[in-house]
């Protein structure tokens, strides 16, 4: 290879030139109403408790945080029955996710996630330097046996969303189960339990007794959807003692802000705002399906705080022509290109006006 001196510069390791990029979801332009229903946020805010509890952190900014986030992962030990030393907390559980697969990938290693699974796994994979293998789905629902059959002496972590990201779907409990049965010992199997409180379901389980009794559970949740505290990068992961050694290691003293950590200890305790959240999607969730189907639309049957909305293939009617009047209606909705799903967009469960709004709004889009 011939290099001159003009192209000699520092190279980042192998992998990270094959990331693509994470793209959020558009925030709409500026200067008029939009609704943002793109980012799967919560339609209810935070929890005023919360609020109050940011506000008053306000008065100490000059304090480095406390950087073991005590009162945290008590509230949610509290909370969840668990053993506060198992619980780690991280600014979002994307921190987490990164923290795991720093620990535990690199060159050579191999890490699985389903087709249509969060992005930000394979971010998470390649950016140790290790090779994300990809598990094909069925009918938008990850696939145990598919999975199963992509373990290799190499690979170290099984990325799970459950529900998933941004299909909806959700795998039961007895699924997880035979999952977690069929790999080897070694291997962690990663739980992303992001949208566990929407599920309505009796066959859902978020995780917690699969770390309870085995050594190789990793669940992650995060304080970004049900309790609306997104801005402020929350999360928390439960694992076996000897995991939340190694992430304690590795993470920076203090990862979680001191704002974040009141409000999401004041969140934690706020069940009955909680409650609420929950209340307004279970009417919502619902509602929506039915309206768009009604419209002609399919969609996907979610267990989340979102929906995936598939368009017809016309140039006229399709996705991307949807994506772009809805736009301009005043409605912004998530592309899925990147997913591999271009047929369709992501609708996150509004405000009471912004889906009775977005209905509307397709409904002239199709006339
Ligand atoms: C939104 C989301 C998260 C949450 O990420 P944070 O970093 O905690 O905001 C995690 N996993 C999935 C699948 C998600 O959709």
């Amino acid at each position: 290879m011939t290099s001159s001196k003009a192209e000699l510069r520092p190279q980042p390791r192998p992998g990270i030139l094959d990331i693509a990029a994470y793209v959020p979801g558009k925030s709409g332009a500026k200067g008029r109403k939009v609704h943002k229903l793109s980012s799967n946020e919560s339609p209810l805010g935070a929890s005023p408790a919360a609020v109050a509890a940011f506000r008053d952190a306000a008065g100490k900014l000059e304090l480095y945080p406390d950087g073991s986030a005590v009162a945290l992962r008590e509230a949610i030990a509290a909370r969840y029955g668990l053993n506060p030393d198992a619980i780690v907390c991280g600014a979002g559980s994307d921190e987490l996710l990164q923290l795991i697969a720093h620990a535990y990938l690199g060159p050579g290693d191999e890490a699985i996630y389903s087709e249509f699974g969060f992005l930000v796994y394979p971010i998470a994979i390649k950016s140790n330097g290790a090779t994300a293998v990809v598990a094909p789905e069925r009918n938008h629902t990850a696939d145990v046996d598919a999975i199963l059959a992509r373990v290799t002496p190499r690979t170290r972590i099984v990325f799970l969303a459950n529900p998933n990201n941004p299909t909806g779907t959700h795998l039961p409990f007895s699924e997880v189960k035979r999952l977690h049965a069929g790999l080897p010992r070694d291997v962690l199997l990663v739980l992303d339990a992001a949208y566990a409180e929407y599920v309505r379901r009796n066959d859902y389980e978020s995780g917690i007794e699969l770390v309870s009794t085995s050594n190789n559970v990793i669940m992650t949740r995060t304080f970004s959807k049900i309790h609306g505290l997104a801005a402020l990068r929350l999360g928390w992961a439960y694992c076996p003692l000897h995991v939340a050694d190694v992430l304690n290691r590795i993470r920076g003293p203090f990862n979680v802000s001191a704002p974040a950590l009141a409000a999401g200890t004041a969140a934690i305790a706020d069940q009955g705002f909680v409650e609420q959240a929950i209340a307004h999607n279970e009417q919502w969730l619902p509602w929506l399906t039915r309206e768009l189907e009604a419209l002609g639309l399919k969609v996907t049957p979610s267990v989340g705080n979102f929906l995936l909305v598939h368009f017809p293939q016309d140039a006229k009617r399709n996705a991307a022509a949807a994506d772009a009047d809805l736009a301009e209606q005043g409605f912004v909705l998530r592309r899925m290109d990147a997913y591999g799903i271009p047929g369709a967009l992501r609708l996150t469960v509004g405000s009471e006006e912004a889906n009775r709004g977005v209905v509307a709004a397709l409904k002239a889009f199709l006339a």
